[in-house]
Order: C-alpha cells, then sequence, then structure tokens
C-alpha cells in the first residue's frame, strides 16, 4: 500500500514538474521565434544579424538546459549506483554546509546512534541533504543548534534534519516538494525540497515533517532495511 502511495504522489510530482517545466520553456522559444521573424527581414545590416543570432542561439540553450535537468530529475537510473554508508556521506554534506552555518551562526550537531547503507547514487544522496540542510540554515535566522541524526529500528534507518528555525504552518509543510514553491522572492527557487524528494523516492524512501511555527522543524526520512547485508 505504501509502496503505490509513494508511486502516485511521485506521478503527481512529475505532472507538476511538466506544468511548470511547458513554462519555463514556452519563455525561451518564443523570444527565439520573435529573432527568427527579425531575421527574416533581409534589409537588416550584418552585425544585428550576428547580434540576433547569438541572443537566439542563447534562447535556444536555455530552453535546452531546461529540458536537461528535468531529465537528470527523472531519470534515475542513468546515474552510477554504489553502496553508500550514510553516516560518511552525511559527514560530508555536513562539512560541506559548514561555511553556511558559520555565518548564520549556527552549529551542526551530528548524533549517529547506528549504521546504515543505502544503494544510491553518490551525488544525487549529497545533493537532497545539501538541499535540506541549507533550507534548514536558512530559516535559522538568529543561529542555534541543527541536528543531524541517524538512528535505527530492526525494520527501518531514519535520517533526522532538526533545526531550531522559523518553523511552518500546517498549509506550508503542505506545500512542500511542489515546484517553484518558495516564501523567499528573489532569492529563493522553490526547487529544492522538490528535487529532494525525487532522490528520496528513487531510494525508496519516505518523508515525515513536523514542524511548529517559532519552534524549529524536523524532516524525518525512512528507509527499510535492506536484511540481506
Ligand atoms: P527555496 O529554498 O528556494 O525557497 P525550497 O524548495 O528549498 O525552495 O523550499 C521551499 C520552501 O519551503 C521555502 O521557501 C521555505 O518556505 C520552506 N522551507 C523548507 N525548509 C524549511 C525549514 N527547514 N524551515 C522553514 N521553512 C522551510
Ligand atoms: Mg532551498
Amino acid at each position: 500500500l505504501r509502496h503505490h502511495l509513494v508511486k502516485t504522489k511521485r506521478l503527481e510530482v512529475v505532472e507538476k514538474m511538466a506544468a511548470a517545466i511547458s513554462h519555463e520553456i514556452r519563455n525561451p522559444l518564443t523570444a527565439a521565434i520573435g529573432f527568427v521573424q527579425l531575421m527574416q527581414d533581409e534589409t537588416i545590416s550584418n552585425d544585428k544579424r550576428d547580434q540576433y543570432l547569438s541572443i537566439l542561439k542563447s534562447e535556444l540553450n536555455s530552453a535546452e538546459k531546461v529540458i536537461q535537468n528535468f531529465l537528470n530529475y527523472t531519470n534515475p537510473q542513468i546515474e552510477r549506483v554504489e553502496s553508500l554508508n550514510v553516516n560518511d556521506e552525511l559527514d560530508i554534506v555536513t562539512n560541506i554546509m559548514q561555511p553556511l552555518a558559520k555565518r548564520n551562526s549556527v552549529t551542526i550537531e551530528s548524533k549517529f546512534s547506528s549504521i546504515f547503507w543505502i544503494n544510491g547514487n553518490r551525488q544525487s544522496f549529497h545533493q537532497c541533504f545539501v538541499n535540506i540542510i541549507k533550507n534548514s540554515i536558512e530559516a535559522m535566522e538568529t543561529g542555534g543548534p541543527l541536528k543531524v541524526e541517524v538512528e535505527s529500528t530492526q525494520t527501518n534507518a531514519f535520517i533526522r534534519i532538526h533545526d531550531t528555525g522559523k518553523g511552518m504552518t500546517q498549509e506550508q509543510v503542505e506545500r512542500l516538494g511542489e515546484p517553484y514553491y518558495s516564501t523567499k522572492g528573489e532569492s529563493g527557487t522553490g526547487l529544492g525540497i522538490m528535487v529532494s524528494y525525487n532522490i528520496i523516492r528513487a531510494l525508496n524512501g519516505t518523508i515525515n515533517v513536523k514542524s511548529e511555527v517559532g519552534k524549529g522543524t524536523t524532516f524525518e526520512f525512512s528507509f527499510p532495511i535492506d536484511e540481506t547485508k
């Protein structure tokens, strides 16, 4: 049942992404068409023609990039898969985040009470937790502790990212994962959580978010334990 639920949700996300992406591709394509039309005028100078051509090229490149990014998110099978020691990989991620944490007076505390392995792509795993931890740090406007925990039971392994930041309302929590959903205005893209959630689903993980306004947020990721190891 859970498997089914996760699959349905993932499809929903892909559909939303497709809508967002066609919107993103339409802008450069519309611009490109405009420049092709301008170039149909045979009386324009060679200089102008070169200028239009270079804009045309850069518009087509940005449309191509949108598609490429989309394929990277939806095609995890082309990525190299390895057995990852979760604690080691989380250490790498927290090291990457250290400068940003310092700048925001955030202290990252890791507490690994167990060891487990995940089969997945190393880069994607890093990207997923960089996105989550970056948000946590950004939510902690006055600094404080940020906990990274690893724990397991007989059937599941958990990774928890627990911040003491500004938290979210129920509505905000429900919108997490929606493409382009951001409360950060110009400085946000609203793509981080969506990408992270897609990566977690590709790793057969499930996500649980608990948040309280003014108190903080906990992202809990749960993975089935592979008992054959
Ligand atoms: P961005 O960071 O570019 O806004 P994200 O997809 O990473 O986009 O996050 C979407 C939104 O989710 C953020 O704008 C923020 O409102 C909310 N959010 C995510 N993580 C947290 C967190 N740890 N604490 C509070 N709000 C968060
Ligand atoms: Mg973000």
